[in-house]
């Protein structure tokens, strides 16, 4: 396993493998503190590609002022050595310089998608997210990315810009990969004390009573998001920031769920940290059960 720090680096072994090793290449962004919904990204990377590449970046311009930026975990040493272990062929740790060189102006905007759910409460996150991935993409140039369920509006986002902007890359969304407990896996856990820890299990244990409700019949969006609400308020470490049911697609505000996937999703504060979770309701019962246990 080699790991790069610098663009140019990375970008010629990209060359080399695409053109003379014929050679597939599959990427997992990530911001590092690699924990298991990582590591079920790389697996299937591993399984799909004949190169994995894992990018570890934490990048800026998706935080927002007063944010997490400057706390959130950073473990290179520890995520190599996990990395080494699951067999990633190179690992892209780029500088802030490598990735945004001074002078660097140019942001890439998915409108409409990210101006909703997440892009309300954070805005500018999409943007910077939309950034960050065309540049990787630019950089590594893999035939395969992988994006986690987890940030189902993310990967509904950047699947629109590799429409838009004609990227040779195909995405791949996984689903969300939960601890015992239920607690969407998160690198923003280990914010988390124990009764906090235990608090934020209100969240998925909310979404899997709403699909044991949908199950029943309930079809509604006000009552699912009602339900879901009054789940939360009873813990008293859980502050709601939204709750929403919208098309798994489009991400249009739902009154109803018909005849399409539809994304209960929901962003709580525990503490300070601010999680996020979600279930995607109306598909088939077994891609449900990937989607959420509890
Ligand atoms: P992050 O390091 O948080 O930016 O996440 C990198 C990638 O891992 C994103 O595509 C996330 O959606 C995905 N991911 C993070 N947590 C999970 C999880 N619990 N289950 C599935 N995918 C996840």
């Amino acid at each position: 396993m080699e790991i790069v720090n610098r663009r140019k680096r990375m970008m010629s072994i990209a060359r080399k493998l695409r053109r003379e090793e014929n050679r597939t290449i599959g990427l997992v962004p990530t911001m590092g503190a690699l924990h298991e919904g990582h590591l079920n990204l790389i697996h299937e990377a591993r399984a799909m590609c004949d190169v994995v590449v894992v990018s570890i970046f934490v990048n800026p311009t998706q935080f927002g002022p007063g944010e997490d930026f400057g706390a959130y975990p950073r473990d290179l040493t520890a995520d190599s050595a996990l990395l080494a272990e699951y067999n990633v062929d190179y690992v892209f740790a780029p500088t802030m310089e490598e990735i945004y060189p001074q002078g660097s102006s140019t942001f890439v905007t998915v409108e409409g998608l990210s101006e909703q759910l997440e892009g309300a409460s954070r805005p500018g996150h999409f943007r910077g997210v939309t950034t960050i991935v065309a540049i990787l993409f630019n950089i590594v140039r893999p035939h395969f990315a992988f994006f986690g369920q987890k940030d189902a509006q993310q990967s509904v986002i950047v699947k629109q810009m590799v429409r838009d902007l004609a990227f040779n890359t195909e995405i791949v969304v996984l689903p969300v990969v939960r601890e015992e407990s239920g607690l969407a896996m998160s690198s923003r856990n280990e914010y988390l004390n124990d009764e906090q820890r235990q608090a934020a299990t209100v969240l998925s244990r909310a979404l899997s009573k709403a699909r044991t409700a949908y199950e029943d019949g309930e079809y509604g969006a006000a009552r699912l998001v009602e339900l879901v609400r009054s789940i939360i308020e009873k813990e008293p470490l859980a502050r709601i920031d939204y709750v929403s049911l919208n098309d798994a697609e489009s991400l249009e505000t739902l009154d109803k769920i018909e005849d399409r996937p539809a994304l209960l999703s929901l962003a709580v504060f525990i503490g300070k940290t601010r999680l996020i979770d979600n279930v995607v309701l109306g598909k088939t019962k077994k891609q449900d059960a990937a989607g959420a246990k509890a």
